[in-house]
């Protein structure tokens, strides 16, 4: 069976800068992602796991290969999360449904910060399609992910220091608020049209 590759970044290295550096990309994907895959591959290897799908391993490892392939996929995920500052701002529907469950788009912002500040640790923010059409920001410890058992995500943010340290030492708020400069809110209008989308097409 092939081994899980590292997908490539869907933008330049540079692209986030001045929010996040070319430096901390290069380690965060080069390194970090890297070395999740790389802890997959060997544990899957001339196992009976060896062919199943990163998103399969997700849910239903358990102990390391569960935290690797997680992080693996948290990380894929959260790249998709970003993009270059200044690109497109939440399209109609999601900032309609952001209205009715944050007041307004710096209703989210606020609630999401806190709870990323206040998340204790590694981890990760996510803003979430829960059931009954309503959003939430929601964190998760370590490689825990709604992958595996929760609700639809949206949206990611890495909140381990190797995301921020780099560029910011221990200034996880300023990395925060630089978050949202970088938000890629077509992509979390993607993942919501799939929630709200007919079962069949999940
Ligand atoms: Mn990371």
């Amino acid at each position: 069976m092939t081994p899980l590759l590292l997908p490539p970044l869907p933008y330049a290295t540079e692209a986030l800068e001045p929010h996040i550096s070319r430096r901390t990309l290069v380690t965060h994907h080069g390194r970090h992602h890297q070395a999740y895959v790389d802890k997959v591959n060997a544990t899957v290897r001339d196992t009976s796991q060896s062919g199943w799908s990163l998103e399969r391993l997700v849910k239903e490892a358990s102990g390391a290969l569960f935290n690797n392939a997680a992080q693996a996929w948290n990380h894929e995920f959260y790249w998709h999360s970003l993009r270059p500052a200044g690109g497109p701002q939440p399209p109609a529907d999601l900032s309609a449904a952001i209205q009715r469950s944050f007041g307004s788009l710096g209703g989210l912002q606020h609630a999401f910060r806190d709870a990323a500040l206040d998340h204790f640790g590694s981890g990760w923010a996510w803003l979430v399609a829960a059931p009954g059409d309503r959003l939430e920001v929601l964190t998760t410890h370590d490689a825990d992910t709604p992958l595996r058992d929760g609700p639809l995500p949206l949206l990611t943010c890495d909140l381990w220091e190797h995301a921020w340290y780099l560029d910011r030492l221990q200034d996880k708020a300023a990395y925060l608020k630089a978050f949202w400069e970088l938000a890629n809110w077509s992509f979390a209008a993607e993942n919501l049209a799939r929630a709200s989308a007919p079962r069949r097409a999940r």
